[in-house]
């Protein structure tokens, strides 16, 4: 586990994907690829020294990002009606990491793993399966993650978190209708997906995923981290 060590008394995991060309997107044909590519400006050329200025073509959902309800509905809020510190918290970790690939994750999942916790509402709860650390890059990838039944998202809508973060995809593979989705976010609660390294904090951890700042918009690329301070 790498930690940083800056602040001995400081450990920090990162729980966040890589943005590199070629890195995963959703095979849809629309769905944008994470690319960039050097401008020179002619002002700027033949110095001996060396400038580099790079344009980012970033599809807000690219990499591990935070998600509103304007994701899915019409009448949903946008990043700007959020607080910086809904975005950090000690999370509650409800353990899937034994549910396997390509199987769905059903309401008695969710039930039994929380029968004796008193979760509090508007907290952040994580969902971990340990399926996006395994299969990240994978070719079947897209197909075979483990997903939130409707009843479990009703379960977890119900537990009222203020964020709810995955680390296997939101949707049942090849599902169209973002039933997860909608279901989270009506209960309002904001999304963050394509976490890793869950195995690597307890709930002694802070959780942050603090989004980039564009208030327009219905997601944000994060970076998220685990944060313990002893
Ligand atoms: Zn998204």
């Amino acid at each position: 586990m790498e930690f940083c060590n800056v602040q001995n008394n400081i450990k920090l995991v990162d729980l966040s994907a890589t943005f590199c060309v070629g890195m995963p997107k959703y095979k849809a044909k629309w769905y944008p690829e994470f690319s960039y590519k050097e401008i020179a400006p002619q002002a700027l050329v033949n110095n001996e020294w060396k400038r580099r200025f790079t344009v980012v073509s970033m599809f807000a959902h690219n990499g591990t990002h935070v998600e509103t309800s304007d994701h899915v509905f019409k009448d949903g809020y946008t990043l700007g009606k959020t607080n910086l510190e809904e975005f950090i918290a000690h999370p509650v970790i409800i353990d899937l990491t034994d549910i396997s690939n390509g199987v769905s994750i059903e309401a008695e999942d969710i039930l039994k793993r929380i029968e004796n916790r008193k979760i509090e509402e508007r907290s952040i709860i994580l969902l971990k399966t340990g399926y996006d650390d395994r299969a990240w890059g994978k070719d079947y990838f897209w197909d075979k993650s483990p997903w939130l039944d409707a009843e479990a998202a009703k379960v977890v809508a119900n537990l009222k978190p203020r964020i709810v973060g995955i680390d296997f995809q939101t949707e049942k593979p090849n599902e169209k209708n973002f039933i997860v989705h909608k279901t989270l976010a009506s209960a309002g609660c904001i999304i963050c997906e394509y976490l890793f390294n869950l195995d690597k904090i307890n709930e002694e951890f802070l959780f942050m995923a603090l989004p980039i700042k564009m208030p327009e918009l219905e997601s944000a690329p994060v970076r998220a981290v685990g944060l313990l301070i002893k």
